[in-house]
């Protein structure tokens, strides 16, 4: 009797402590801007039952994904005896449950799980504290993260040594034919345990298997309620944060909707008194109360595992960015904002912000936005999406964009090219070739099937000119029925967008809206994987509705029809290896058409080590192209180039005039560039096609 109104007095504490604990947690997500995430509900079910209950993404590296399994899988398991363990506590019997044909066999099974969970939680200790893995060891990962991985493992540990040692005693209790020990028959494990148990006096029998009962059961409720202040919590949030994830494609970016307004006006293509009467606060993210719900979910959510990290490149290349550590600051700034607006009302300020105090311009800059830290994240956290935010603010509200990067923003304001450039020089690549401009086009009575985006790199960049030459030189030999745009064409806005200039992106965006819907443009097809995905996923926010191709699904396409034939010898003694362009695999799933173009060229193809969605970027992505890169131990591009190196190969096929100007500079920098060459895959096929 006693015994069980100290069980119900416990479990009543654990109850409503770990109530208050998570009723902070949602107040403090909540402190988030509003969200509504209401959208294709069968995908974001199967999104979580595959990442998050399948644990899809873990498995990707299978030692630590099996062993994580083993934690996770078994721990729940070996916790369905709980509710015997409650049972017994709160009526007072023992082993309420007995009675059940195969008891044993079911408490055996139970035990294989704890096992594995004593297994998995030392192996991970011992990965933690004796093998160094860089990532368990950078910067962010000292002190309190440190110790709370620890003691969350050791603690795993205890219980289920705890379990054993109450199972061993209660058999050799049994055996003794000690009364309310009621015969279970042995138990799998801790059987193994009995003989080391037998030698035991009763009443030391029955403290070893109460105090495992007491220290199993206090143990899980302090477990409980020590999660919430862990890292651990993702073990409850991971479901919810998993549904609400991101399903557009990766390199997608959110509209401003507080911008368009703005712009549609500065361009006259709303009248000013349309504008609403609503402020807007702030431009983007000063601090946690600027970013959306669902953001602060995600830093409620992170394991700390650092495999976002152990994939950035930056990280790689020893610069001070560190994806984890972007979310651990966010929810620690958030915890702090938490406790002030809990004290002190929604007024609070404690003069500092995430932007500057906690995550430093040096960190925000070093980004590529190559989405390797949310492709590899095992809970679907979206660290660019906080990264963006807090770039728009530095941009629209505080103007401090790095300097090089502002002068090619001024450019494209200026010339509609990151260049200095001008716009009615934007036809010069194409001299003496045959390339149809829409305008004549149109106006000869004509609508052509594809738009050919040139792109500024196309229009501008000498090296990249010629890829576009080449491109259009398939176009021509297959007759294809396109257009450019020529003069008409401007910047996509995507280094502006990715910069945090929602405003120059949406001016450029609108004004190449209002272009293409004039000439009802349908079909576009573009080399530069980065316009690809702004005029695909992005210029739809916008009103620009378009079926956009990139070049290689393009040339797949023609290959797989039997129109483009492939042949000669041009490389059959070459090694090709293919560099996956950020926003054309990662961004955008597709990593079989290149691949498809190539096998259809008589060559030799080998793979680098990172490849797929595993490529590591180039380092030009989300602006960097057009400013220095942050301190650190190398170029992202020369660690890129050295392992297209290592394959061997004598040339590296790109698909995006970004790669080739980091690539080319790679090969220059290791003096290769007589020995391996940097071919765009439009100009390996012009080379090889059969006329
Ligand atoms: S997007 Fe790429 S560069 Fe940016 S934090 Fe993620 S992994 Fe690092
Ligand atoms: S953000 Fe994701 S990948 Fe990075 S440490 Fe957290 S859980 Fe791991």
């Amino acid at each position: 009797m006693i015994s069980s109104i100290i069980f119900l007095i416990v479990l009543a504490i654990t109850v409503f402590l770990f109530y208050r604990s998570v009723s902070i947690i949602i107040k403090n997500i909540k402190l988030g801007k509003p969200l509504d995430i209401k959208d294709q509900q069968s995908k974001r079910w199967k999104t979580m039952f595959l990442v998050a209950i399948g644990q899809s993404k873990m498995i990707k590296r299978p030692v630590a994904g099996i062993l994580h399994i083993m934690v996770y899988v078994g721990f729940i398991i070996v916790n369905i005896e709980m509710l015997e363990i409650m049972t017994d506590g709160i009526v007072g019997t023992h082993r309420v449950f007995a009675f059940l044909p195969f008891y044993n066999v079911i408490i055996s099974f139970f035990e294989i799980f704890a096992l594995a969970v004593i297994v998995a939680c030392l192996t991970f200790l011992f990965r933690r504290n004796g093998l160094r893995l860089s990532r368990f060891h950078k910067a962010e990962m000292t002190a309190w993260p440190k110790l709370d991985a620890n003691i969350i493992l050791i603690t795993e540990v205890l219980l289920m040594t705890a379990l054993f040692s109450m199972n061993a005693a209660d058999q050799v209790l049994q055996l003794k034919g000690i009364e309310h020990y009621s015969i279970t028959g042995p138990f799998l494990i801790s059987g193994f345990l009995v003989p080391l148990f037998s030698g035991f006096s009763v009443s030391t029998l029955e403290f070893i298997e109460g105090f495992g009962w007491w220290f199993h059961i206090v143990g899980v409720f302090a477990f409980l309620n020590y999660i919430p202040y862990s890292k651990h919590f993702h073990v409850f949030l991971v479901f919810p944060n998993v549904y609400f994830s991101k399903l557009k494609p990766a390199t997608y970016i959110s509209n401003m909707e507080a911008v368009t307004t703005e712009v549609k006006i500065a361009m006259g293509i709303i009248p000013e008194d349309e504008a609403g009467t609503e402020e807007v606060a702030r431009f983007g993210a000063k601090d946690v109360r600027d970013l959306t719900w669902k953001n602060l979910a995600d830093a409620y959510t992170c394991t700390e595992c650092g495999r976002c990290t152990d994939v950035c490149p930056a990280n790689i290349t020893g610069k001070k960015l560190s994806p984890r550590k972007i979310i651990m600051d966010t929810r620690d700034r958030l915890e702090i904002v938490g406790k002030g607006v809990a004290k002190e009302g929604a007024e609070f300020d404690d003069n500092k912000a995430l932007w500057g105090d906690f995550i430093s311009p040096e960190e925000l800059w070093a980004c590529t936005t190559c989405n390797a830290c949310t492709n590899e994240c095992p809970v679907n956290i979206d660290h660019v999406s906080i990264i963006m935010e807090l770039r728009r603010y530095s941009s629209l509200e505080e103007a401090s964009t790095p300097a090089t990067l502002n002068a090619a923003l001024t450019n494209i304001e200026n010339n509609g090219a990151p260049w200095q450039y001008a716009q009615d020089d934007r036809m010069l690549w194409a001299e003496g070739m045959d390339v149809p401009v829409m305008a004549d086009v149109i106006s000869a009575g004509n609508k052509p099937e594809y738009l050919f985006w040139v792109s500024s790199a196309g229009a501008f960049d000498d090296r990249y000119k010629k890829v576009v030459r080449s491109f259009v030189k398939i176009l021509n030999h297959l007759k294809t029925d396109f257009a450019v745009l020529g003069i008409e064409e401007s910047d996509s806005g995507d280094i502006a967008r990715r910069a945090g200039n929602e405003m120059l992106f949406q001016m450029q965006a609108l004004m190449n809206i209002e272009v293409l819907n004039g000439y009802e443009v349908k079909k576009i097809v573009c080399t530069d994987p980065h316009d690809f995905n702004t005029l695909k996923n992005e210029y739809s926010d916008l009103g620009g509705n378009f079926e956009v191709i990139h070049h290689t699904q393009f040339l797949q396409e023609q290959i797989a029809a039997g129109n483009l034939e492939i042949g000669g010898d041009v490389f059959k003694d070459s090694t090709i290896t293919y560099h996956d362009p950020c926003y054309l695999g990662r961004g955008n799933g597709e990593y079989d058409a290149p691949r498809d173009v190539l096998a259809a060229i008589p060559s030799v193809k080998v793979e680098m080590k990172n490849n797929k969605a595993f490529s590591l970027c180039c380092g030009a992505g989300g602006g960097q192209m057009f400013k220095e890169a942050e301190e650190g131990d190398k170029e992202i591009y020369m660690e890129r180039t050295e392992q297209a190196l290592k394959t061997g190969c004598n040339i590296v096929a790109t698909a995006c005039p970004f790669c080739m100007a980091m690539i080319s500079d790679g090969l220059k920098y290791k003096e290769k560039e007589d020995t391996v060459k940097n071919y765009d895959i439009a100009e390996l096929v012009a080379m090889s096609m059969k006329l």
